[in-house]
């Protein structure tokens, strides 16, 4: 508490000027004015001089104890008033003659006196009327002055509700021996004071009327709080109940009220009352301020691994492989990797080798392992149905949570390629490789391909694929290493525009020049995995001699085909020939010259990408989402640098091997108009798959790269989605008329805002301010490089956002049971969860909280997020679909 004093008249004010016996003109004084009655003429209030303890001082005095009727007034000055201060506070000192000293004036002495106040908005001077003023109270001594013994007494009163701009106070003597050494007029205040660090301002106390004074605070300096942060000042001017809290920001911690940046080496990643903490293991320690500490070159955290923790290396080789056989099985055993990187998870994959001779080639599935060939714990396994005459190569491998998304996302950087030696036959290739802690070989490939005035080099290793371009000036004249121009993949412009089959007269010609025909009897169909337009889709092996047998998808075109339709089969192979990208399928070849027609492509073993991510719903972290959009994008950059437009660009369209490298597929010529089922006729001809195409192509047939970047927007919002319909069951007109108003996809649960950002880009309007694929190459890319970039998460209604239904069936009657509400989002799986724990009705369903979701074993955020805002959304049944403005 603190005080702040109106006035303070005391014995020391000397300056008093008192003049007695003119009863109606009152004389100001400095901070008192004495008022006297007319009829009073045998005194009044006077300043005595008296010495106390040795010091003199003055007082107000007064002492008509043998007179009858005394009514004698001391007034204040004018006191302002501040507006808040409506409780004012009046402490006097003062002394009162005990009557029993006065001989035989008993009858009419007191040892009383009246303290009055009077509220005015102005100074009134020395105008007194009595009838202004109110009483406060009687003032009576706790001890009385006897003849010998002087008794000073202290006594505070409180004048409530004041509410004008000022007052008086009055002093009333109806017949005592007084004498007023002092009167303090104040009002209480809570103190300005920073709590919770937040600071509040000083607040003057409230009064009766207003016990509890409510003040809100502002967080202090780098600190921040959701909920403003609130106080209360009680009438004695003390701070109680603070609610709300503010937070030091994240790179701040909490050092005596105020946020101070981390010190460099630690960090803070949320806004939290924690301290920094000091970079965990293998990070890099940043400067002051840090909010998380990236991991060293060389060091990567998993994808469920928290952004706060250590970062682990790569795993070493494992150690002491041995080979025994026993029961016509081969038994291998090994040692955990010296260096674990710092992590548990380790696990081992076998890679076999079989030779006849020189020719090697992978085991493939023609041998059993026992327990698995991949994901392996323990440090042996049996390998079983090996062919005696042949050799065998067994490589282990280990892995752990980093390694893949170290690997997959980041092979290594091939940076500088030299050539050291050339002869008209043979070049020897030199190059450098960046990070260089590569705890096994890493393999590269070349590739050479003879052009006519350039050369094109590709050195993937088995995780990535880096192109290195190497350019001859003048390939007759002689030329030293330093006339050899290499750029890397960054810098590479486009060699070549894409060439539309339909421009050769005989469509034939153009498939031998872009296709390798391949001879049907090195194709081995295996399983029929899909359906074409044209015909069924296997899955088979290739194996051309001389060459590694690889997993292959095959397109066949069915029996009965017009030579129209054998030529619309044959251009999709016309068309994949002429892209070589790690995010293009790549084509392996085709068969033309026999009777059945087929084109062989790369396997990918997970299949289309909205499927693939629908079955594997909330099982990836925005990270790897991300990471397969960038590879989507990377591919589309690619051909749209040659000129190429895909105009069915879509989730569905995209294949994703099991490395979760996705592909961009779907070339035919006619695959818009008849392939796929998306395709709906518009007012302006031929079929458009209308909910992923730009506003411009659906209206006048305008297809271009920035139409595809309109559907690589969606395709964003599928994978984010996990393979969500686009615009769910809303009808292609209600689509369209809703894109023409401005409407736009909301974001997707979870979905990280500058994700979200992008996509809104892509669907700008104005196709022109659409951004590029190159450009949404590099924003991925940054994303990637920071994964704190994808922390911010965009605003989300899940109302609007996944399609809960509201709690009611498609007849009006709600859901008749869990299992049948857990179907209709999605997550049948957990029904057995829920019967387990004995939640076996829809009511028990809207008693649940988040905590109760996972404690009956639902584990996955995404799959919490979907049952719980389900939850939310039967409680709230007025749920409608609509789509968000921009
Ligand atoms: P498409 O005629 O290209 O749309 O292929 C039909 C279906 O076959 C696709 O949806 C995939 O499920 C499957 N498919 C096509 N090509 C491949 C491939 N290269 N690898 C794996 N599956 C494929």
């Amino acid at each position: 508490m603190s005080t702040s004093c109106l006035i303070e008249v005391s014995a020391l004010l000397l300056y008093i000027r008192f003049i007695r016996g003119e009863p109606t003109k009152h004389i100001p004084l400095i901070n008192s004015t004495v008022a006297t009655r007319r009829e009073q003429t045998t005194g009044s209030w006077e300043v005595i001089q008296r010495t106390l303890n040795g010091s003199q001082f003055y007082t107000f005095s007064v002492c008509n104890v043998g007179e009858r009727e005394q009514d004698n007034w001391l007034r204040t000055t004018f006191i302002q008033r501040r507006p808040s201060a409506s409780r004012v506070f009046v402490e006097l000192q003062f002394i009162v003659r005990d009557c029993n000293s006065f001989d035989g004036a008993s009858l009419t002495c007191k040892e009383t006196f009246n303290l009055f106040t009077s509220e005015s908005d102005a100074d009134v001077g020395t105008t007194f009327r009595k009838g202004q003023f109110k009483k406060v109270a009687t003032i009576a001594p706790d001890e009385i002055t006897s003849k010998n013994e002087l008794r000073i007494n202290t006594e505070t009163k409180v004048v409530e509700n004041l509410s004008r701009k000022g007052f008086y106070l009055a002093f009333q003597d109806i017949g005592a021996c007084i004498a007023l050494l002092s009167v303090r007029v104040y009002y209480k205040t809570c103190p300005a004071t920073v709590k919770s660090l937040a600071s509040f301002p000083e607040t003057v106390a409230g009064g009766e009327n207003q016990a509890l004074r409510e003040v809100s605070g502002v967080c202090v300096e780098n600190a921040i709080s959701e909920e403003l942060p609130r106080i209360y000042c009680t009438v004695d001017g003390e701070w109680v109940v603070p609610v709300g809290q503010c937070q030091c920001k994240p790179g701040y911690e909490e050092v005596e009220d105020e946020c101070q940046e981390c010190k460099a080496g630690s960090f803070k990643a949320e806004a939290s009352g924690d301290k920094c903490t000091p970079c965990p293991a293998n990070t890099q320690e940043l400067d002051s301020g840090a909010v998380v500490c990236p991991c060293m070159d060389g060091f990567y955290r998993a994808p469920n691994d928290p952004p706060t923790g250590p970062c682990s290396g790569l795993p070493s080789a494992p150690r002491d492989l041995v080979a025994t056989t026993s029961a016509g099985k081969l038994l291998l055993t090994w040692s955990p990797p010296e260096d674990t990187g710092g992590r548990t998870d380790i696990t081992y994959s076998i890679e076999c080798q079989r030779c006849e001779g020189m020719v090697c080639q992978s085991c493939g599935e023609k041998i059993r392992y026992e327990p698995a060939g991949v994901g392996l714990t323990d440090t042996k396994v049996s390998v079983s149905e090996l062919d005696a005459h042949l050799n065998y190569t067994f490589t282990v491998e280990a892995h752990s949570g980093v390694t893949i998304f170290s690997f997959q996302r980041y092979p290594p950087k091939i940076t500088a390629m030299r050539v050291m030696e050339r002869s008209s036959t043979s070049l020897s290739l030199f190059w450098d490789v960046k990070p260089r802690v590569h705890p096994r070989p890493i393999r590269y490939e070349l590739t050479y391909r003879k052009k006519v005035r350039h050369s094109r080099f590709f050195y993937p290793d088995k995780y990535g694929f880096c192109i290195f371009l190497f350019r001859k000036r003048n390939s007759h004249t002689r030329q030293g290493p330093e006339d050899t121009y290499f750029s890397s993949s960054e810098q590479l412009k486009p060699l070549k525009t894409y060439v539309d089959p339909h421009t050769y007269e005989d469509p034939n010609t153009a498939v031998l020049k872009f296709a390798t025909e391949i001879h049907p009897s090195h194709i081995t169909k295996q399983k029929v995995i899909g359906a074409g337009e044209f015909g069924e889709v296997y899955r088979g092996i290739l194996k051309v001699p001389g060459r590694k047998e690889v997993a292959v998808a095959i397109k066949t075109l069915k029996p009965g085909y017009t030579e129209k339709q054998r030529q619309d089969f044959l251009s999709e192979a016309s068309i994949m020939g002429q892209f070589s990208h790690q995010n293009i399928i790549r084509l392996e070849g085709v068969v033309t010259k026999f009777k059945h027609a087929m084109i062989v492509t790369e396997y990918m073993e997970n299949g289309a990408l909205d499927r693939y991510l629908r079955d594997h719903d909330g099982e990836f972290a925005s990270f790897q989402l991300v990471g397969m959009l960038r590879g989507i994008a990377a591919g589309m950059k690619y051909l749209s640098d040659m000129s190429y437009v895909h105009r069915d660009l879509a989730a569905r369209n995209i294949l994703v091997n099991n490395t979760l490298e996705c592909k961009v597929s779907d070339f035919g010529l006619s695959r818009v108009l008849e392939d796929d089922p998306e395709g709906t006729y518009t007012t302006s001809g031929g079929k458009i798959p209308i909910r992923w195409t730009a506003p411009e192509a659906i209206a006048y047939r305008k297809f271009t790269s920035a139409s595809d970047v309109w559907s690589f927007g969606i395709v964003m919002w599928e994978v984010m989605a996990f393979g969500e319909r686009p615009y769910w069951d809303m009808s292609n007109h209600e689509v369209m008329k809703a894109i023409n108003e401005a409407f736009r996809l909301p974001a997707p649960m979870d979905c990280p805002s500058a994700v979200y950002q992008l996509m809104l880009q892509c669907w700008l309007q104005d196709r022109s301010k659409r951004p590029r694929f190159g450009d949404i190459v590099s924003l991925l890319d940054k994303l990637l490089r920071s994964p704190d970039s994808l922390k911010t998460i965009a605003d989300f209604d899940p109302r609007i956002s996944i399609r809960l239904p509201s709690t009611s069936g498609s007849d009006g009657s709600p859901f008749r049971s869990v299992s049948e509400w857990l179907e209709s989002i999605k997550m049948s799986q957990y029904s057995e969860n829920f019967a387990c724990a004995g939640v076996v009705t829809m009511d028990q369903v809207l008693q649940m909280k988040n905590e109760d979701i996972k404690n009956i074993g639902v584990r996955l955020p995404g799959h919490l997020k979907r049952i719980a805002y389900s939850i939310l959304g039967l409680k709230d049944q007025t749920s409608t679909l609509s789509v968000f403005a921009v």
